[in-house]
């Protein structure tokens, strides 16, 4: 993880840290997951990777912080590589426009979520990763520590006992998609593995590192491929339509990247082909993206020009 080529965009990253820290307003951070809430919104970092693993960054950028929703990129990434087309089947890839704990769609749509990135998405994708693996939790923590190159990352049992004890509605979510059939696993099995898979914590560094195989179009830090290149477009593609939930319109339009949000406050970024980018602040707006995140990721791809449009 050291910096072995020059840091091109570093002066970029310092001029956004230092912008952002004249910033008053930083959104709130989430209390419906008391562990969460203690979070100081003043916190940022922001760390780039390039794709021969080179990584830099500002701020805080090597803190942990709790990974949340980004993970759902990872778990999609990582049973779409198992199963392939076959996932569609039992999820969508529609932007949803609703909040990212939404039950409304499920009922008039068959219990098939709209996409794998609100929270009944990513409970079907945990649900068939865990049925195709025996512990989705623990496949993912293990991609995370051989992309991130950091075997200290973990669960925050603290965390995940936090959502437990908080859980209704992604229980609720479970339940109702198990009566639909599009559930395998018992559903307190699932909950624990979807808690655990929410709860760890990593840092912007962690996040952009793990995240490179989507700028290389499928391909992991070890050289061996995870998806092919036309399912490495696809994640990308989902993540600018659906990443940010109902705010996904308007992070394409300021940001223009495919980008994964969590209430944590992080959020990856990815311009294919060229780098990876993870941001963090814990201060959310009221959809639940990070509110420095958004706009520090709007200066870069204003200040670089890099966009995928
Ligand atoms: N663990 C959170 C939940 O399921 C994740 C939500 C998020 O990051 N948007 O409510």
């Amino acid at each position: 993880m050291t910096t072995t080529s020059p840091a091109a965009f570093l002066p970029v990253l310092e001029q956004i840290a230092e912008e952002i820290s004249r910033t008053p307003g930083r959104g709130r951070p989430a209390d419906y997951i008391p562990a969460l809430a203690a979070c100081d919104p003043r916190s940022f970092g922001m760390a780039l990777a390039e794709p021969d693993g080179t990584v830099y960054g500002v701020g805080e950028w090597r803190q942990p912080f709790s990974a949340q929703s980004v993970t759902k990129v990872f778990t999609l990434a990582l049973d779409l590589a198992r199963e392939g087309d076959e996932l569609w089947e039992h999820v969508g890839r529609e932007p949803s426009g609703n909040p990212f704990n939404s039950l409304v769609q499920l009922e008039y749509e068959n219990g098939i979520p709209r996409n794998p990135f609100i929270n009944a998405g990513a409970l079907v994708v945990t649900d068939r990763l865990q049925t195709r693996t025996g512990d989705a939790a623990g496949e993912l923590l293990a991609f995370l520590r051989a992309e991130s190159g950091n075997p200290g990352l973990d669960f925050d049992r603290e965390v995940a006992a936090s959502e437990t004890a908080h859980g209704a509605r992604n229980a609720a979510l479970a339940h109702f998609m198990t009566s639909y059939g599009n559930i395998d696993n018992d559903v307190p099995v699932l909950l624990d593995q979807y808690f655990r898979q929410c709860s760890i914590a990593a840092s912007c560094a962690d996040l952009a590192l793990a995240s490179g195989f989507l700028a290389r179009h499928g391909i992991r830090a070890d050289g061996s491929r995870l998806l092919s290149r036309s399912q490495a477009k696809q994640v990308n593609a989902v993540m600018l339509t659906c990443g940010t939930y109902d705010a996904a319109g308007d992070f394409a339009y300021r940001v223009g990247l495919p980008g994964k949000s969590g209430v944590g406050g992080g959020i990856i970024a990815v311009v294919p082909g060229r780098c990876t980018l993870c941001v963090w602040s814990p201060g959310l707006d009221e959809r639940g993206n990070s509110v420095a995140g958004v706009a520090a990721l709007d200066r870069f791809t204003t200040l670089t020009g890099l966009s995928v449009f």
